[in-house]
């Protein structure tokens, strides 16, 4: 897809990879409809895009709210003129615990924000997005939507259900002028932990032999998915790698990734 001269919604545009996405969208030419929970981080990334009214919109909101999403759905395609792409990247992660001990109400909270979230605004702009000239879906998943992570395994489970859901809407869409991209990107330095409103781990994985992945470089690889109309995206060299071990040999990358990750669930 072309992006200059479209309008895209981001979702989670206030932090860390939206705000990123948002700015590299406006940079080449885009209007951006930025959503999040916080007035506060919007106005942030409007003063960083350059605060022009024209080119970046804030519109703060729950994802998981299907009421709210459902009336400003109705009242986007009005903000610029029609809307071409969504990105839905808003997500949290859970606290650092393992399933036994992890409450029902975070389990919730997790799967409404991460798969209701995105399922909300696709049922809500897809028929909008289908009267478009050409338009654009990308679901932001993660390495963690493949490969389990000890101590986020609802965060797994939520990210593999925005694999499985993008994918099926990739192939029914086929035929239309609606293109999808699932995105799947590792480890990526933003603020997330802070966000989700949990406490940081214990020690982080840095034995990892990878880095985190700076947001505005996690941006430029998925913008450039959107332009290449690309099916998926790994996003960094944790994510290839783990991919292609986990395909090769999955429990062995289980293990891999369990040995890796110990100091998170040690108290
Ligand atoms: P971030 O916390 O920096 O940004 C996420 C933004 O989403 C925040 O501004 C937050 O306020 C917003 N948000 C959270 N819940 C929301 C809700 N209910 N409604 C509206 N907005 C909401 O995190 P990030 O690392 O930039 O994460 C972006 C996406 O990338 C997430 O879906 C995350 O799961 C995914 N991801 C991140 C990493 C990583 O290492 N950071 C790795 C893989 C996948």
């Amino acid at each position: 897809m072309q992006i200059r001269d479209k309008t895209f919604i981001v979702t989670g545009a206030g932090s860390g990879i939206g705000q990123q996405l948002s700015l590299l969208l406006i940079q080449k030419g885009a209007r951006v409809i930025g959503l999040d929970l916080r007035e506060a981080s919007l106005a942030q990334t409007k003063t960083l895009a350059g605060g022009d009214d024209a080119r970046f919109r804030g519109v703060a909101l729950d994802v998981s709210n299907l009421e709210r999403v459902q009336s400003f759905a109705a009242e986007a395609p009005s903000i610029f003129g029609g809307v071409d792409g969504l990105i839905n990247n808003a997500g949290i992660i859970q606290p650092f615990q393992p399933v036994n001990e992890l409450s029902l109400e975070a389990i919730h909270r997790v799967m409404n924000v991460n798969f209701y979230g995105v399922v909300y605004l696709t049922k809500a702009l897809l028929p909008h997005l289908l009267e478009r000239p050409e338009a654009h879906i990308a679901n932001v998943s993660s390495m963690g939507g493949f490969l389990p992570v000890p101590g986020q395994s609802v965060y797994g489970a939520s990210k593999a259900a925005v694999k499985l859901f993008t994918e099926g809407l990739y192939a029914e869409l086929l035929h239309t002028r609606v293109r999808v991209t699932i995105v799947m990107p590792g480890a990526v330095a933003t603020n997330i932990v802070e966000n989700s409103g949990i406490e940081a781990p214990p020690a982080s994985g840095n034995s990892s032999r990878f880095k985190a992945l700076p947001a505005d470089k996690a941006a430029a690889i998925i913008v450039r998915a959107i332009e290449k109309n690309a099916f998926r995206v790994l996003v960094g060299s944790d994510a290839s790698f783990m991919d292609r071990l986990y395909r090769l040999a999955p429990r062995y990358a289980v293990h891999f990734i369990t040995r890796q990750m110990q100091s998170l669930l040690k108290k």
